[in-house]
């Protein structure tokens, strides 16, 4: 049961492909009814951008 909950706390940043801990300090932003997660502000404005070339 624990380790299914911290699978649960991690989130692959699309961007970079680092792996960022979901929680009340996760840079996140909301696409096509998905929550995405970042490591930084800075690939959060790259997603933004242009989601579509990091989700294909
Ligand atoms: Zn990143």
């Amino acid at each position: 049961m624990i380790n299914l909950f911290k699978k649960k706390d991690k989130a692959t940043d699309p961007v970079c492909l680092m792996k960022v801990e979901k929680g009340e300090k996760a840079i996140t932003y909301n696409y096509k009814e998905e929550t995405y997660y970042f490591c930084s502000e800075n690939c959060k404005e790259q997603f933004k951008k242009d989601p579509e070339q990091f989700l294909s």
